[in-house]
């Protein structure tokens, strides 16, 4: 007998018969002999439908309230599969995040899961229920409710996982696993039998919204045995996310093409080249609470350099006014911005023992016309900054390039 964790995201408990379908699913399990925690998304276009509903009444809406808003969706889901697992004769509950508690820092829309007592979940599970849990939602010490973030649920399953120690951790979404990029995007991607941990935490930092990024987080920190699977498929293994490469394999050098459109790039100009410039520009940026992703600052001719950096496209309105006020104040001659750029990055363990990957990069880039604005390495990963309306081909060459449609 095993516990197992399974989370569905909102397509596979998007109407009535779907949520049936993924009642069959855990009745399987538990027909196995297994104990099953169950975490759910809303169905999907619930949760953007009430941020449009909430934006409707207030342009920039109350945090708290937000957050009182769009956890709604999933007390609807976590309702209907317990019922339709009571139909099959399955004992069965569901809670809400403040019920279970899942207890949380007070940073609204964006809150991180603090602790989890799992006394209650215990006693449900050994009663013999399946434990039905609302994923996105918290509650802080004041007893707000708040939410981890869009595509939060799959942080919650991970987390709750970990605090119950669970021997799995299952993701079902649309698609059958972690492809080498987005299938919506390259029809020949290829599903990843295994991925390691390092790979994924940077796909899904660079844009790959399979996995929420902290979700992956969560399962290094806690070791948690995570698999993304397809919740239309009957069978399948999914991609494992593993804490070790592959040994038995030849380990392709590059494993997935990560993509983001929620960046805009800002370009002070003419600044007096002096030691302190760099604190000076992004001092009063971080001070206004805007994460800064790429930077780069050209080497600098005649007294002057050029600062580029890149924000999320959110903040770029408030970044741009910062950076004006800082230009006045240190004597830089403009700052100029531009918010339809896009990044691209490839991931690969393999690139620490191969060389020539960026020349190779850079090299099916440029066969094809696209420009690179900015660029970025780490140890696994290159990103390049592009113009947005070329991401898709830069995506698409990349994909070619590296040979991701063909097996390892
Ligand atoms: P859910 O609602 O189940 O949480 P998401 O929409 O959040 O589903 O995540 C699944 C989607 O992630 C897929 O439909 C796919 O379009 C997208 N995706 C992006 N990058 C990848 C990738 N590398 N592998 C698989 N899916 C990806
Ligand atoms: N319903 C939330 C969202 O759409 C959380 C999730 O689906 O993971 O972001
Ligand atoms: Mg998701």
């Amino acid at each position: 007998m095993a516990l197992i964790v399974q989370k569905y995201g909102g397509t596979s408990v998007g109407n009535v018969d779907r949520i049936r379908n993924v009642a069959q699913r855990v009745a399987k399990f538990r027909a196995r002999g297994h104990q099953v925690v169950v975490v759910l998304s809303a169905m999907s276009g619930e949760t953007n439908r009430l941020i449009a509903l909430a934006k409707e009444m207030q342009a920039n809406p109350d945090p708290r309230e937000m957050d009182v808003m769009i956890s709604t969706g999933e007390q609807v889901t976590i309702a209907l599969l317990s019922m339709a697992l009571r139909d099959l004769g399955i004992k069965s509950r569901s809670y809400t995040g403040w019920q279970v508690p899942i207890r949380t820092d007070n940073a609204f829309t964006k809150a991180r899961i603090e602790s989890i007592p799992d006394a209650r979940m215990r006693t449900d599970l050994n009663d013999g229920n399946v434990v039905v849990v609302a994923g996105f939602q918290g509650i802080d010490s004041d007893g707000n409710i708040t939410t981890l973030g869009r595509g939060g649920s799959d942080t919650t399953a991970v987390a709750l996982a970990a605090a119950l120690k669970a021997d799995e951790c299952q993701i079902y979404t649309d698609v059958d696993g972690v492809y080498t990029t987005d299938p919506r995007i390259v029809p020949e991607a290829r599903r990843l039998r295994t991925v390691t941990f390092e790979e994924m935490l940077e796909m899904a930092s660079l844009g790959s919204k399979v996995l929420q990024i902290r979700s992956v987080e969560f399962a290094g920190k806690y070791k948690v045995k995570l698999r993304v699977l397809s919740s239309f498929e009957e069978e399948g293994d999914g991609t494992l996310i593993t804490f070790e490469e592959d040994k038995n394999m030849e380990q392709a050098i590059i494993s997935g093409i990560a993509f983001n459109r929620d960046e805009a790039k800002i370009t002070v100009l003419g600044v007096p080249d002096k030691p302190g410039i760099a604190y000076q520009i992004l001092g009063p940026v971080a001070d206004a609470n805007v994460d800064v992703d790429m930077i780069v600052q050209n080497v600098g001719h005649e007294n002057t350099t050029d600062f580029t950096f890149t924000v999320h496209r959110n903040d770029f309105a408030k970044a741009m006014d910062v950076c004006k006020k800082t230009a006045a104040t240190i004597g830089a001659r403009e700052v100029i911005g531009d918010d339809k750029i896009a990044k691209v990055s490839i991931v690969g363990v393999g690139m620490r023992s191969h060389v020539g990957i960026a020349r190779k990069m850079f090299e099916a880039l440029a066969n094809d016309g696209i420009n690179i604005q900015m660029i970025s390495t780490s140890e696994i990963k290159i990103s390049v900054v592009v113009e947005d309306k070329y991401m898709e081909l830069a995506v698409r060459v990349l994909h070619q390039a590296f040979n991701l449609d063909k097996a390892a």
